[in-house]
Protein backbone atom coordinates (compact mmCIF):
# COMPACT_ATOMS: atom_id res chain seq x y z
CA UNK A 1 0.00 0.00 0.00
CA UNK A 2 1.52 3.55 -0.78
CA UNK A 3 0.20 5.70 1.50
CA UNK A 4 0.34 9.45 1.05
CA UNK A 5 -0.75 11.54 3.84
CA UNK A 6 -2.41 14.93 2.71
CA UNK A 7 -3.24 17.66 4.96
CA UNK A 8 -5.63 20.66 4.10
CA UNK A 9 -5.41 23.77 6.11
CA UNK A 10 -8.24 26.10 7.65
CA UNK A 11 -8.55 28.23 3.92
CA UNK A 12 -8.72 25.19 2.23
CA UNK A 13 -11.78 24.24 2.75
CA UNK A 14 -13.76 27.68 3.29
CA UNK A 15 -15.42 27.73 0.60
CA UNK A 16 -17.47 25.18 -1.33
CA UNK A 17 -15.09 25.95 -4.58
CA UNK A 18 -12.40 25.20 -2.17
CA UNK A 19 -13.51 21.49 -0.53
CA UNK A 20 -14.26 20.89 -4.44
CA UNK A 21 -10.46 21.24 -5.31
CA UNK A 22 -9.54 19.22 -2.21
CA UNK A 23 -11.95 16.50 -3.35
CA UNK A 24 -10.35 16.23 -6.52
CA UNK A 25 -6.72 15.96 -5.13
CA UNK A 26 -7.81 13.20 -2.59
CA UNK A 27 -9.62 11.39 -5.70
CA UNK A 28 -6.62 12.24 -8.16
CA UNK A 29 -4.07 10.23 -5.36
CA UNK A 30 -6.43 7.82 -5.30
CA UNK A 31 -6.67 7.43 -8.98
CA UNK A 32 -2.83 7.39 -9.10
CA UNK A 33 -3.03 4.38 -6.96
CA UNK A 34 -1.85 5.44 -3.97
CA UNK A 35 -3.68 5.37 -0.56
CA UNK A 36 -4.88 8.87 1.27
CA UNK A 37 -4.57 9.39 4.61
CA UNK A 38 -6.25 12.71 5.00
CA UNK A 39 -6.20 15.10 7.54
CA UNK A 40 -8.52 18.71 7.78
CA UNK A 41 -8.07 21.84 9.72
CA UNK A 42 -11.50 23.67 10.73
CA UNK A 43 -13.32 25.75 8.13
CA UNK A 44 -11.74 29.19 7.41
CA UNK A 45 -9.53 31.90 9.95
CA UNK A 46 -10.57 34.38 12.06
CA UNK A 47 -14.01 35.38 11.46
CA UNK A 48 -15.17 32.67 9.84
CA UNK A 49 -18.48 31.00 11.79
CA UNK A 50 -16.65 27.53 12.26
CA UNK A 51 -13.07 28.54 12.95
CA UNK A 52 -10.76 28.15 15.87
CA UNK A 53 -10.48 31.67 16.57
CA UNK A 54 -14.83 31.41 16.61
CA UNK A 55 -14.48 28.84 18.94
CA UNK A 56 -12.44 30.48 21.19
CA UNK A 57 -14.18 33.88 20.81
CA UNK A 58 -17.24 31.79 22.45
CA UNK A 59 -15.58 31.12 25.51
CA UNK A 60 -14.70 34.79 26.60
CA UNK A 61 -18.05 35.02 28.22
CA UNK A 62 -17.60 32.62 30.72
CA UNK A 63 -13.74 34.65 31.78
CA UNK A 64 -10.68 34.06 31.51
CA UNK A 65 -9.99 31.05 34.25
CA UNK A 66 -12.32 28.40 31.62
CA UNK A 67 -10.91 24.74 32.59
CA UNK A 68 -8.31 23.48 29.72
CA UNK A 69 -10.16 20.58 29.49
CA UNK A 70 -13.75 22.33 28.12
CA UNK A 71 -11.69 24.54 25.85
CA UNK A 72 -10.51 21.81 24.23
CA UNK A 73 -13.36 19.86 23.87
CA UNK A 74 -14.96 22.94 22.29
CA UNK A 75 -12.06 23.68 19.88
CA UNK A 76 -11.80 20.21 18.74
CA UNK A 77 -14.90 20.71 17.32
CA UNK A 78 -14.16 22.76 14.03
CA UNK A 79 -12.18 19.78 13.09
CA UNK A 80 -14.84 17.37 13.49
CA UNK A 81 -17.00 19.45 11.34
CA UNK A 82 -14.57 19.87 8.63
CA UNK A 83 -13.41 16.37 8.53
CA UNK A 84 -17.23 15.17 8.53
CA UNK A 85 -17.96 17.66 5.64
CA UNK A 86 -15.32 16.70 3.61
CA UNK A 87 -16.09 12.81 4.07
CA UNK A 88 -19.44 13.14 2.78
CA UNK A 89 -18.22 15.27 -0.16
CA UNK A 90 -16.11 12.22 -1.40
CA UNK A 91 -18.19 8.91 -0.67
CA UNK A 92 -20.73 11.36 -2.97
CA UNK A 93 -18.22 11.52 -5.69
CA UNK A 94 -18.45 8.03 -5.79
CA UNK A 95 -15.19 7.10 -3.09
CA UNK A 96 -16.53 5.87 0.46
CA UNK A 97 -14.43 8.20 2.86
CA UNK A 98 -15.10 7.66 6.98
CA UNK A 99 -14.27 10.68 9.09
CA UNK A 100 -12.59 10.29 12.73
CA UNK A 101 -11.65 12.48 15.18
CA UNK A 102 -8.45 12.31 16.27
CA UNK A 103 -8.97 10.33 18.77
CA UNK A 104 -10.64 7.46 16.74
CA UNK A 105 -7.51 7.45 14.36
CA UNK A 106 -5.46 6.53 17.50
CA UNK A 107 -3.68 9.88 18.08
CA UNK A 108 -2.98 9.51 22.01
CA UNK A 109 -1.49 12.31 23.70
CA UNK A 110 -0.23 13.31 27.21
CA UNK A 111 -2.91 15.64 28.97
CA UNK A 112 -1.64 18.94 28.40
CA UNK A 113 -4.38 20.38 27.35
CA UNK A 114 -4.36 23.49 25.12
CA UNK A 115 -0.74 22.29 24.18
CA UNK A 116 -0.74 18.32 24.11
CA UNK A 117 2.41 16.07 22.98
CA UNK A 118 1.38 13.10 20.67
CA UNK A 119 2.75 10.01 22.79
CA UNK A 120 1.52 7.56 20.23
CA UNK A 121 -0.36 6.71 16.98
CA UNK A 122 -2.10 3.35 16.75
CA UNK A 123 -1.86 2.25 13.19
CA UNK A 124 -4.52 -0.30 13.80
CA UNK A 125 -7.73 1.98 13.64
CA UNK A 126 -6.44 3.66 9.86
CA UNK A 127 -5.29 0.45 8.58
CA UNK A 128 -8.12 -1.12 9.19
CA UNK A 129 -10.43 1.55 7.30
CA UNK A 130 -7.96 1.59 4.59
CA UNK A 131 -8.27 -2.44 4.13
CA UNK A 132 -11.99 -1.99 4.27
CA UNK A 133 -11.73 0.30 1.42
CA UNK A 134 -12.62 3.55 2.55
CA UNK A 135 -9.97 6.83 2.23
CA UNK A 136 -10.12 8.12 6.15
CA UNK A 137 -10.72 11.88 6.57
CA UNK A 138 -8.92 12.33 10.23
CA UNK A 139 -9.82 16.04 12.18
CA UNK A 140 -6.62 17.54 12.78
CA UNK A 141 -5.21 19.09 15.70
CA UNK A 142 -6.55 17.27 18.38
CA UNK A 143 -6.12 13.31 19.65
CA UNK A 144 -6.97 11.68 23.38
CA UNK A 145 -5.80 11.17 26.31
CA UNK A 146 -4.95 7.17 27.37
CA UNK A 147 -7.94 8.09 29.98
CA UNK A 148 -10.73 9.30 27.08
CA UNK A 149 -9.95 13.27 27.42
CA UNK A 150 -10.02 15.12 24.06
CA UNK A 151 -6.94 17.46 23.56
CA UNK A 152 -5.94 19.69 20.96
CA UNK A 153 -2.28 20.24 19.46
CA UNK A 154 -1.66 23.61 19.99
CA UNK A 155 -1.84 26.17 17.23
CA UNK A 156 -1.40 25.43 13.66
CA UNK A 157 -1.27 21.72 14.92
CA UNK A 158 -2.83 19.92 12.08
CA UNK A 159 0.37 19.73 10.69
CA UNK A 160 1.67 18.05 13.77
CA UNK A 161 -1.01 15.45 13.41
CA UNK A 162 -0.15 14.84 9.66
CA UNK A 163 3.38 14.30 9.91
CA UNK A 164 2.82 11.95 13.05
CA UNK A 165 0.04 9.73 10.78
CA UNK A 166 3.04 9.98 8.39
CA UNK A 167 5.55 8.60 10.88
CA UNK A 168 3.02 5.86 12.14
CA UNK A 169 1.95 4.74 8.70
CA UNK A 170 5.14 4.68 7.23
CA UNK A 171 4.15 6.83 4.69
CA UNK A 172 5.83 7.73 1.77
CA UNK A 173 5.18 11.55 2.24
CA UNK A 174 3.52 13.53 3.82
CA UNK A 175 1.82 16.45 1.66
CA UNK A 176 0.99 19.91 3.29
CA UNK A 177 -1.33 21.95 0.99
CA UNK A 178 -2.21 25.25 2.14
CA UNK A 179 -2.94 28.68 0.37
CA UNK A 180 0.28 29.39 -0.85
CA UNK A 181 2.48 28.01 -3.16
CA UNK A 182 4.91 26.50 -0.30
CA UNK A 183 7.61 27.46 1.51
CA UNK A 184 9.04 31.04 0.55
CA UNK A 185 11.65 33.22 1.25
CA UNK A 186 9.09 35.60 3.63
CA UNK A 187 5.30 35.69 4.25
CA UNK A 188 4.34 36.26 0.86
CA UNK A 189 1.14 37.90 2.25
CA UNK A 190 3.71 40.90 3.10
CA UNK A 191 6.50 40.94 0.73
CA UNK A 192 5.90 40.40 -2.76
CA UNK A 193 9.13 40.39 -3.91
CA UNK A 194 8.93 36.84 -1.49
CA UNK A 195 9.90 33.68 -4.02
CA UNK A 196 9.37 30.20 -3.74
CA UNK A 197 12.20 27.72 -2.51
CA UNK A 198 12.18 24.13 -4.85
CA UNK A 199 14.00 22.15 -2.32
CA UNK A 200 14.61 23.06 1.88
CA UNK A 201 16.44 21.01 4.49
CA UNK A 202 13.51 19.95 7.57
CA UNK A 203 16.50 22.45 9.72
CA UNK A 204 16.18 25.25 7.61
CA UNK A 205 12.00 25.59 7.54
CA UNK A 206 12.28 24.60 11.52
CA UNK A 207 14.57 27.64 12.02
CA UNK A 208 11.92 29.61 10.08
CA UNK A 209 8.79 28.29 11.87
CA UNK A 210 10.44 28.81 15.21
CA UNK A 211 10.91 32.37 14.35
CA UNK A 212 7.05 32.73 13.52
CA UNK A 213 7.26 31.41 9.85
CA UNK A 214 3.49 29.56 10.43
CA UNK A 215 3.87 27.95 7.04
CA UNK A 216 4.64 24.28 9.14
CA UNK A 217 4.18 23.68 12.63
CA UNK A 218 7.93 23.51 14.32
CA UNK A 219 6.62 20.16 15.91
CA UNK A 220 5.34 18.41 12.77
CA UNK A 221 8.85 19.24 11.28
CA UNK A 222 10.43 17.55 14.19
CA UNK A 223 8.39 14.32 13.48
CA UNK A 224 9.28 14.60 9.96
CA UNK A 225 12.80 15.06 10.51
CA UNK A 226 12.79 12.00 12.72
CA UNK A 227 11.36 9.98 11.06
CA UNK A 228 12.74 11.13 7.83
CA UNK A 229 8.99 11.54 5.69
CA UNK A 230 9.74 13.77 2.75
CA UNK A 231 7.34 16.76 3.10
CA UNK A 232 5.68 18.62 0.04
CA UNK A 233 4.46 22.06 0.89
CA UNK A 234 2.09 23.23 -2.30
CA UNK A 235 -1.46 25.04 -2.54
CA UNK A 236 -4.32 23.38 -2.85
CA UNK A 237 -5.42 25.79 -5.51
CA UNK A 238 -2.62 25.51 -7.89
CA UNK A 239 -0.51 22.58 -9.68
CA UNK A 240 2.69 23.94 -9.32
CA UNK A 241 5.02 20.97 -7.27
CA UNK A 242 5.36 23.12 -4.58
CA UNK A 243 8.42 22.67 -1.68
CA UNK A 244 9.96 19.37 -0.96
CA UNK A 245 11.03 19.57 2.47
CA UNK A 246 13.88 16.93 3.19
CA UNK A 247 17.48 15.50 4.76
CA UNK A 248 19.29 16.91 2.38
CA UNK A 249 19.40 18.57 -1.05
CA UNK A 250 19.67 15.88 -4.29
CA UNK A 251 22.09 16.57 -6.83
CA UNK A 252 22.87 14.31 -9.95
CA UNK A 253 24.61 11.51 -8.32
CA UNK A 254 25.02 12.62 -4.81
CA UNK A 255 23.44 13.86 -1.50
CA UNK A 256 24.39 16.83 -0.40
CA UNK A 257 23.18 17.62 3.47
CA UNK A 258 23.65 20.92 3.63
CA UNK A 259 21.89 23.72 1.99
CA UNK A 260 24.27 26.19 -0.47
CA UNK A 261 22.59 29.19 0.64
CA UNK A 262 23.64 31.34 3.46
CA UNK A 263 20.31 32.72 4.16
CA UNK A 264 16.82 30.97 3.71
CA UNK A 265 14.63 33.71 4.54
CA UNK A 266 13.14 36.32 6.93
CA UNK A 267 10.50 35.13 9.53
CA UNK A 268 8.95 37.33 11.99
CA UNK A 269 6.58 36.90 15.05
CA UNK A 270 3.68 39.71 16.12
CA UNK A 271 2.37 41.01 19.37
CA UNK A 272 5.62 40.63 21.75
CA UNK A 273 5.94 42.97 24.74
CA UNK A 274 9.50 43.60 26.33
CA UNK A 275 9.97 43.41 29.99
CA UNK A 276 12.99 45.79 31.95
CA UNK A 277 13.18 44.61 34.97
CA UNK A 278 15.72 46.59 36.86
CA UNK A 279 17.29 44.66 40.19
CA UNK A 280 20.21 45.47 42.82
CA UNK A 281 23.23 43.88 41.57
CA UNK A 282 23.65 41.93 45.12
CA UNK A 283 20.38 40.94 45.02
CA UNK A 284 21.25 37.39 43.26
CA UNK A 285 17.67 35.48 44.97
CA UNK A 286 15.64 38.19 43.81
CA UNK A 287 16.93 37.42 40.50
CA UNK A 288 16.59 33.76 40.98
CA UNK A 289 12.81 34.51 42.03
CA UNK A 290 12.43 36.74 39.01
CA UNK A 291 12.72 33.90 36.69
CA UNK A 292 10.73 31.25 38.43
CA UNK A 293 8.32 33.19 39.29
CA UNK A 294 7.20 33.69 35.56
CA UNK A 295 8.22 30.13 34.83
CA UNK A 296 5.74 29.04 37.80
CA UNK A 297 2.56 30.56 35.70
CA UNK A 298 3.61 28.41 32.48
CA UNK A 299 4.97 32.14 31.09
CA UNK A 300 7.71 31.49 27.81
CA UNK A 301 10.03 34.06 27.73
CA UNK A 302 12.42 35.15 24.80
CA UNK A 303 15.61 37.50 23.78
CA UNK A 304 16.45 37.46 26.95
CA UNK A 305 19.69 39.75 28.31
CA UNK A 306 20.69 39.51 31.70
CA UNK A 307 22.91 42.29 32.75
CA UNK A 308 23.85 42.66 36.61
CA UNK A 309 21.59 45.45 36.78
CA UNK A 310 19.09 44.89 34.65
CA UNK A 311 17.03 42.02 33.21
CA UNK A 312 15.33 42.12 29.92
CA UNK A 313 13.17 39.75 28.03
CA UNK A 314 10.29 39.28 26.31
CA UNK A 315 7.13 37.85 26.07
CA UNK A 316 3.77 37.06 24.20
CA UNK A 317 1.61 39.94 24.09
CA UNK A 318 -1.64 37.64 25.05
CA UNK A 319 0.89 36.78 28.75
CA UNK A 320 1.14 40.38 29.57
CA UNK A 321 -1.91 40.73 32.35
CA UNK A 322 -0.62 37.51 34.34
CA UNK A 323 3.06 38.34 33.70
CA UNK A 324 2.66 42.19 34.83
CA UNK A 325 0.45 40.77 37.92
CA UNK A 326 2.47 37.89 39.12
CA UNK A 327 6.00 40.75 38.62
CA UNK A 328 4.11 43.40 40.55
CA UNK A 329 2.80 41.56 43.12
CA UNK A 330 6.23 40.15 43.88
CA UNK A 331 7.22 43.48 44.21
CA UNK A 332 9.93 43.76 41.09
CA UNK A 333 10.18 47.05 39.66
CA UNK A 334 9.28 47.19 35.83
CA UNK A 335 9.13 48.56 32.30
CA UNK A 336 7.27 47.30 29.51
CA UNK A 337 7.27 48.42 26.17
CA UNK A 338 4.17 46.83 24.35
CA UNK A 339 3.41 46.82 20.47
CA UNK A 340 6.48 45.07 19.03
CA UNK A 341 7.65 42.19 16.56
CA UNK A 342 10.61 40.07 15.88
CA UNK A 343 12.01 40.10 13.04
CA UNK A 344 14.28 37.29 11.91
CA UNK A 345 16.76 36.09 9.48
CA UNK A 346 17.29 32.64 9.37
CA UNK A 347 19.84 30.77 7.93
CA UNK A 348 21.63 27.25 8.69
CA UNK A 349 24.30 28.47 6.08
CA UNK A 350 24.96 31.30 8.30
CA UNK A 351 26.64 29.23 11.01
CA UNK A 352 30.45 30.87 11.41
CA UNK A 353 30.33 33.07 8.80
CA UNK A 354 31.60 36.88 9.84
CA UNK A 355 29.31 39.78 8.44
CA UNK A 356 25.60 38.82 8.62
CA UNK A 357 24.79 40.92 11.95
CA UNK A 358 26.59 43.69 10.15
CA UNK A 359 25.02 43.56 7.00
CA UNK A 360 21.73 43.53 9.14
CA UNK A 361 22.63 46.42 11.31
CA UNK A 362 23.40 48.72 7.69
CA UNK A 363 20.34 47.22 6.35
CA UNK A 364 17.76 48.17 8.98
CA UNK A 365 19.71 51.38 9.60
CA UNK A 366 18.97 52.39 6.45
CA UNK A 367 15.45 51.77 6.23
CA UNK A 368 15.11 54.08 9.50
CA UNK A 369 14.36 51.04 11.79
CA UNK A 370 15.29 51.10 15.22
CA UNK A 371 16.42 47.71 17.04
CA UNK A 372 15.35 47.99 20.61
CA UNK A 373 16.78 44.45 20.99
CA UNK A 374 18.88 41.53 19.49
CA UNK A 375 19.67 37.74 19.85
CA UNK A 376 20.99 35.09 17.81
CA UNK A 377 21.93 31.67 17.51
CA UNK A 378 23.78 29.36 14.89
CA UNK A 379 20.92 30.09 12.64
CA UNK A 380 19.42 32.91 13.13
CA UNK A 381 19.62 36.30 13.67
CA UNK A 382 16.61 38.03 15.35
CA UNK A 383 15.55 41.94 15.78
CA UNK A 384 13.15 43.10 17.95
CA UNK A 385 10.92 46.13 16.23
CA UNK A 386 8.49 48.49 16.92
CA UNK A 387 4.97 46.77 15.29
CA UNK A 388 4.61 49.40 12.56
CA UNK A 389 8.11 48.70 11.33
CA UNK A 390 7.72 45.34 10.65
CA UNK A 391 7.25 45.19 7.53
CA UNK A 392 9.47 47.74 6.47
CA UNK A 393 12.15 45.52 8.27
CA UNK A 394 10.69 42.56 6.96
CA UNK A 395 11.30 43.87 3.24
CA UNK A 396 14.57 45.55 3.50
CA UNK A 397 15.91 42.62 5.01
CA UNK A 398 14.45 40.07 2.06
CA UNK A 399 16.12 43.01 -0.50
CA UNK A 400 19.49 43.52 1.17
CA UNK A 401 19.94 39.72 1.95
CA UNK A 402 19.54 39.37 -2.24
CA UNK A 403 16.23 37.09 -1.58
CA UNK A 404 13.70 38.96 -4.23
CA UNK A 405 12.95 37.45 -7.30
P1 LIG B 1 -3.10 26.51 6.85
O1 LIG B 1 -4.43 26.97 7.33
O2 LIG B 1 -3.13 25.95 5.46
O3 LIG B 1 -2.40 25.62 7.84
P2 LIG B 1 -1.45 28.70 7.76
O4 LIG B 1 -2.13 30.03 7.81
O5 LIG B 1 -1.25 27.99 9.02
O6 LIG B 1 -2.24 27.83 6.69
O7 LIG B 1 -0.03 28.83 7.04
C1 LIG B 1 0.05 29.38 5.74
C2 LIG B 1 0.43 30.85 5.85
O8 LIG B 1 1.78 30.95 6.32
C3 LIG B 1 0.45 31.60 4.54
O9 LIG B 1 -0.83 32.08 4.19
C4 LIG B 1 1.45 32.71 4.82
O10 LIG B 1 0.78 33.93 5.12
C5 LIG B 1 2.19 32.26 6.06
N1 LIG B 1 3.65 32.29 5.93
C6 LIG B 1 4.50 32.84 6.84
N2 LIG B 1 5.76 32.71 6.45
C7 LIG B 1 5.75 32.03 5.28
C8 LIG B 1 6.79 31.57 4.40
N3 LIG B 1 8.09 31.76 4.66
N4 LIG B 1 6.42 30.91 3.29
C9 LIG B 1 5.10 30.69 3.01
N5 LIG B 1 4.09 31.11 3.82
C10 LIG B 1 4.40 31.76 4.94
N1 LIG C 1 -7.52 24.84 13.49
C1 LIG C 1 -6.32 24.89 14.30
C2 LIG C 1 -5.79 26.33 14.37
O1 LIG C 1 -6.36 27.23 13.80
C3 LIG C 1 -5.28 23.94 13.85
C4 LIG C 1 -4.70 24.17 12.45
O2 LIG C 1 -5.27 24.93 11.66
O3 LIG C 1 -3.69 23.56 12.15
O4 LIG C 1 -4.81 26.56 15.04
MG1 LIG D 1 -1.32 26.02 9.60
Amino acid sequence: MKIVVQKFGGTSVATQAARDQVVKRIIQAKEEGQSPVVVISAIGRKGDPYATDTLLELMTEAGSNVPKRERDLLLSCGEVISCTIISALLTKAGYPARALTGGQAGIITDAEFGDARIIEVLPEPLLGILKEGFIPIVAGFQGKTPSGDITTLGRGGSDTTATAIGAALDAKAVEIFTDVEGVMTADPHLVGEAHILDVVTYEEVAQLAYQGAKIVHPRALELAMQYNIPLHVRSTFANEPGTLVTRGVHCPGRLKLGPDRLITGIAHLSNIVQFKVRLPKEDKAKETRLFKTLADVGISIDLINVFPEMKIFTIAEADLPKAYQELEQAEFEVTVTQGLAKVSVVGAGMRGVPGVMARVVEVLNGAGVEILQTADSHATISCLVRSEDTQKAICALHEGFGLGK
